[in-house]
């Protein structure tokens, strides 16, 4: 591998695609987003994913080697087949990423989850650089992860293990996008803290601007419960800490199996921050099995919403199949 390989990252998820010309050092050269207008289906999502990155191909006189593809979904590993999704993109269960990309771009094409994406990404260049026992959550719409165990991404049978954000944390719980109930999805994802906002306040018979904004646009319900509890609404502090403390249950288990020396949190709802992510830890420190004397910290994520590209991109050069990050 020559020091100017390049390849390229995509992250094809609900709301955008990124795509990036990454080099071998893990650096985006070029960067291009759009809407992924998920509504659509999915033919027409990959469609658009191809055709930017045909877009980014062009913007320069980029010589690629190969394609890394990170998206919804459990996707096969060697067939680069989504074989289950939630419907957060319609249809996108069987698509075909690996065939589609490999005629069309004639280079190498190798897919994976996105979070799990994110975990490489994060391993390799961002928060988790150089530990070998960490855990990565994407907490966005969806919750997501991926499992660094002693210098390896856990993978599964089917290279579809980490699905963090469906670990059951309340066998009665409330129903999942998954068809399951009471995972941790349905009670950290974005969209379900906004959601939770408006039951509470139904129940309550609230009725006050902060909640006549969450409902008129629920997709910002989480960033709008952040700014009102940071200037002291108790309602959104509570709405929050509930979904923290949600989130800790979530944690106890991840240390309790997999005893990781750094818990990684990125994702937009992690921007609530010490709201969220203060409850999320008390729970976490008081309930697992060490009862909080673990060597282990919580922090927030460094590669922001590239890191799934670049951990998807840093697959084509790695010599090895089981995504080992150097320590
Ligand atoms: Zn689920």
């Amino acid at each position: 591998m020559s020091k100017s390989t390049i390849y390229v990252g995509i992250d094809i998820g609900g709301t955008k695609i990124a795509a990036g010309i990454v080099n071998s050092q893990g650096e985006i050269v070029h960067r291009l987003e759009r809407s992924s207008n998920s509504a659509e289906g999915g033919p027409a999502v990959m469609q658009r994913a191809s055709d930017l990155i045909a877009e980014l191909i062009a913007s320069g006189p980029y010589d690629i080697s190969g394609i890394g593809v990170a998206t919804g979904g459990q996707i096969h590993s060697e067939t680069g087949v989504v074989f289950s999704a939630t419907p957060i993109i319609p249809g996108w269960v069987g698509t075909r990423i690996k065939d589609t990309l490999e005629s069309r771009f004639g280079v190498r094409v190798r897919a994976m989850n996105d979070a799990s994406a994110a975990a490489v990404g994060e391993g390799r260049f961002g928060a988790g650089r150089g530990v070998s026992d960490f855990v990565l959550l994407t907490i966005g719409t969806g919750v997501g992860g991926g499992v660094f165990s002693d210098g390896h991404l856990v993978q599964g049978a089917l290279g579809a293990a980490g699905a963090i954000g469906h670990m059951v944390i309340d066998c009665d719980g409330r129903p999942c996008n998954c068809g399951s109930r009471g995972c941790l999805e349905a009670y950290t994802g974005g969209r379900v803290i906004a959601n939770r906002a408006l039951e509470l306040a139904d129940e309550g018979g609230l009725d006050t601007e902060l909640v006549r904004a969450i409902r008129s646009d629920i997709s910002s319900g989480t960033k709008l419960l952040g700014h009102a509890a940071e200037s002291g609404d108790q309602f959104a502090s509570e709405v929050i800490r509930e979904a923290g403390e949600y989130l800790g249950w979530g944690l106890v288990s991840l240390l309790n199996l997999f005893n990781p020396s750094l818990i990684i949190i990125g994702g937009s709802v992690a921007e609530l921050g010490d709201l969220l992510l203060g409850p999320a830890w008390e729970v976490a420190r008081a309930h697992s099995l060490r009862k909080g004397k673990d060597p282990v910290r919580l922090v927030r994520a460094q590669l922001g919403n590239s890191a799934g590209l670049l951990g998807a991109a840093s697959l084509l050069w790695s010599t090895n199949a089981d995504y080992a990050c150097p320590a």
